[in-house]
């Protein structure tokens, strides 16, 4: 059988993880994450409006000696899966292309996720090692990509980026993913502005660069709650993904994130926990220059701070630090795209798991 990647409590049951997923379950310490998340530097060459970090941005990044002795420690800890990714463009570090290869030839596996500007510039890595990037396009052209992605000095770098994936399409060995994030505002004049016209003209691209996958998510505010659209908005894109969704097909996928479920749904932003201690945080942790977190939810915040990579290995924070200082119930009560793994870790200690996979098939947990 396969597992879907977007299913994260079937991943669990892996044979590769599912000792230590069983331990965490049991409440015991692991003796490192399985999963990383890596930002390799604060800086981007971007300046997104609606940018998730933008209050973390150009603050900071790993020296390139510390950046490739960090790599070393990922993979002596025994990592398995490593997601090079922002607060920051990973890919503006100079020392990435190390990074991605040491992980690479260690046998683990490597992620990215990238605004795709600095594709050419790390090509052979990614094409060798990477098992999946998705580049963050949001526009089908250059004229929307500038209203949702401008540079610094507000152009648009659209055919760069479309350019780059194209270089990385034929040579790649991993997936390649076009993200699409639905943005729509109040423009300087009042009126409605955004890239919600362009989904399917962005699919028809996708699948024209080659990329394996292309992927629409809603957009989220500062505080982690999932952003509504206007009904005639809404309508409209939930069209546009129908359509998109009928180009899926000779390995092209077209993936409506839970996110636009969300959406569609109206959820509140509340998403209530009743457990205290957060066992994905054993699993998988946030790595920045700015500190060590519990994960990328919590990225910037003091309170969920493990301790400092620039200064200190891995493995010491790791040994000495107390993953439990956030308490879900109190600090997540956003929508938390681990939450099912959470409430499954508490079936497993119940004793209502599921048997264990006959192999691994992801090891993105
Ligand atoms: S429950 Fe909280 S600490 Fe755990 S992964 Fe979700 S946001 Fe992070």
């Amino acid at each position: 059988m396969t597992i879907d990647r977007l299913d994260l409590t079937a991943k669990l049951y892996q044979p590769g993880v599912y000792p230590v997923v069983e331990r965490v379950a049991a409440g015991q310490r692991s003796a490192g994450p399985v999963v990383v998340d890596l930002d390799p530097t604060t800086f981007c060459d971007l300046a997104c409006p609606e940018c998730i970090s933008g209050k973390l941005l150009n603050q900071g990044r790993f020296s390139p000696e510390r950046l490739a002795a960090l790599a070393g420690e990922l993979a002596g800890m025994g990592v398995r899966a490593v997601i090079l990714i922002g607060g920051g463009e990973p890919l503006a570090h100079r020392g990435t292309r190390r990074v991605i290869s040491t992980l690479g030839e260690a046998g683990v596996a490597v992620g990215v996720v990238t605004n795709g500007t600095m594709i050419d510039h790390n090509l052979e890595e990614l094409a060798a090692y990477a098992s999946w990037i998705r580049v963050s396009v949001d526009a089908a052209t250059a004229e929307t990509f500038r209203l949702v992605r401008p540079d610094r000095r507000g152009g648009s770098v659209f055919d760069k980026v479309i350019g780059n994936m194209r270089k990385l399409a034929p040579v790649k060995t991993g997936a390649l993913g076009y993200s699409f994030l639905v943005i729509v505002r109040r423009g300087p004049d009042g009126a409605v502005e955004g890239n919600h016209r362009e989904i399917l003209p962005a699919a028809e691209l996708a699948r024209d660069i080659g990329c394996d996958f292309f992927e629409v998510k809603a957009l989220f505010d500062d505080e982690h709650h999932v952003i509504g659209l206007d009904p005639a908005i809404l309508a409209e894109v939930s069209a546009q993904i129908v359509a998109a969704q009928a180009l899926a097909g000779a390995g092209f996928e077209v993936i409506n994130s839970s996110t636009m479920d969300s959406v569609r749904r109206r959820d509140g932003p509340v998403q209530p926990k009743d457990y205290h201690r957060c066992g994905v945080t054993e699993l998988r942790t946030l790595v920045t220059p700015s500190g060590v977190y519990v994960c990328p939810y919590h990225r910037g915040n003091p309170a969920a701070r493990l301790g400092d990579a620039v200064t200190e290995p891995l493995p010491e924070i790791w040994a000495r630090s107390d993953r439990g200082l956030v308490d879900p119930s109190r600090d997540c009560r956003f929508h938390c795209a681990r939450h099912d793994s959470n409430l499954e870790l508490g079936e497993i200690a119940a004793g209502r798991g599921r048997p264990v996979l006959d192999r691994d098939h992801d090891l993105f947990l």
